[in-house]
């Protein structure tokens, strides 16, 4: 039933005075980073003064604007030489959000994703087969450990490449997947355009995460596969996945809270709201050696579900994420700010000053489609200095945002003019 009973049943009592004695070790290790030591003395912040777990909300919050500014190293609290890995956010230049682990710290998250594989029923006798991307991006290596970890057979066979996907899901009998629901949508057309029953397969369930996602796609997921559907948080600043996932119920999230003091906060005041109520997710990561964070604004929507679960977990659950709070979305798995697009385009002297960037998904692909109104002198000129200058457009903007959108020119005035706060993010996907 529980792969640590100790820890995943443990009394809330015990739990806060475990979550405490943690999150003192965390402060007191921030403090000795280069970022944390500065912010904390700007701040006037005396971190002894913490006494109780409700002390907490006395304490700044971090931003990835911190992440940035603290970049490439200002938050990390060992010697380099204890370092064993780095991982990065997606959708940035590799310049935001980099986060560092010692070999602690990544048997710790091994250890945590192992136990929330196993409250979902995996064992060591599942073949697992790993459809995230590796690399810098946490959703491959992070799940890949944890499975380790509880002893399945590991298939890391990565994003893409959909046929080789089927036949190792067939030659080796996989029982247990990880994969992006949008790519699991498109996956299983492809399992049936090949002939093959999805229901025939030996896989019995699927972790989904990375992206948002709504509970119909869930239970749509879950009847063209033939499998159980089980919804995976995490966000690389926590580690990466494994922050909090369903266990065998399905009704909510589990939060690791020997590794994370969750609170939910109203987005716009900053104030902490009771159990229960919705609002914006902040974590403060109290199991990490390499790199405390304090207090993290993830900008994830949701909010903690009080009640105990059925399966005896004393860990508190969240519900499924129901939105951001800022204007970040989510292509084909890469983080993207709309501003990032803006500061691009708006340093091209060719562009007016309306643009409209649309989200479609076709064939359960994520594309981006951006139109920009011209100035109108250059709308008359050759349209051999226009595919010039759209090429220059997309790799100037292929830099900054990771992905390849399409770039198409407008006549100038020809898009909506706003009223009022402009719409500029068209996202057509259901979800
Ligand atoms: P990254 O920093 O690339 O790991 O992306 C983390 C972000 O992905 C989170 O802050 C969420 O916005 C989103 N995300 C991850 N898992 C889920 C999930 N299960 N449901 C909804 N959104 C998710
Ligand atoms: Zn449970």
């Amino acid at each position: 039933m529980y792969l640590d009973e100790k820890i995943e049943t443990m009394s809330r009592n015990e739990l806060n005075t475990l979550q405490f004695d943690r999150l003192k070790k965390a402060l007191n290790a921030a403090s000795q980073t280069r970022y944390y030591n500065k912010f904390f003395s700007d701040k006037k912040i005396d971190v002894s003064k913490i006494k109780t777990l409700e002390h907490i909300k006395d304490l700044p919050f971090t931003t990835k604007h911190d992440l940035r500014l603290s970049y490439p190293d200002g938050m990390v609290a060992v010697p380099a030489s204890d370092i064993v890995r780095i991982h990065a956010s997606s959708g940035t230049t590799g310049k935001s959000t980099v986060i560092y682990y010692t070999q602690k710290d990544i048997d710790h998250w091994a250890n945590q994703i192992a136990r929330a594989m196993y409250a979902t029923g995996t064992r060591k006798e599942d073949v697992f087969q790993n459809m995230m991307g590796y690399g810098l991006f946490t959703g491959g290596l992070g799940l890949h450990y944890g499975a380790e970890k509880l002893g399945c057979t590991v298939i890391p066979s990565a994003t893409g490449n959909s046929l080789r996907q089927i036949q190792l899901l067939q030659d080796f009998n996989t029982t247990v997947i990880h994969i992006t629901p949008s790519y699991a949508l498109h996956l299983v057309e492809v399992i049936k355009e090949n002939g093959i029953n999805p229901h025939d397969l030996s896989l019995k369930k699927a972790y989904f995460g990375a992206e948002p996602y709504s509970q119909a796609t869930t239970e749509k997921l879950e009847n063209l596969w033939g499998i159980d559907a089980y919804n995976s948080y995490g966000l690389s600043e926590m580690n990466g996945p494994g922050v909090a996932m369903d266990c065998i119920h399905k009704k909510g999230m589990h939060v690791v809270e020997d590794s994370y003091i969750v609170e939910i906060i109203n987005p716009n005041t900053g104030e902490q709201l009771p159990d229960g109520e919705e609002g914006e997710l902040v974590i403060t990561h109290i199991n990490r050696e390499a790199m405390p964070i304090i207090r993290y604004r993830t900008r994830d929507l949701t909010r903690i579900i009080p009640e105990p679960c059925e399966c005896g977990r004393t860990h508190r659950r969240i519900e499924r994420i129901k939105g951001r709070s800022d204007d970040m979305i989510i292509v084909g798995g890469v983080n993207v700010f709309p501003s990032q697009i803006e500061s691009v385009l708006m340093n091209i002297p060719e562009i007016g000053n309306n643009y409209v960037i649309i989200i479609d998904r076709e064939n359960g692909l994520d594309r981006m489609h951006i139109q920009v109104e011209l100035y109108s002198k250059l709308f008359q000129g050759d349209i051999k200095a226009l595919k010039r200058l759209n090429k220059d457009i997309v790799e100037k903007l292929r830099a900054i945002i990771v992905i390849n959108p399409r770039v198409e020119f407008m006549e100038p005035g020809s898009l909506p003019a706003s009223e009022g706060k402009a719409k500029r993010v068209i996202d057509n996907r259901i979800i």
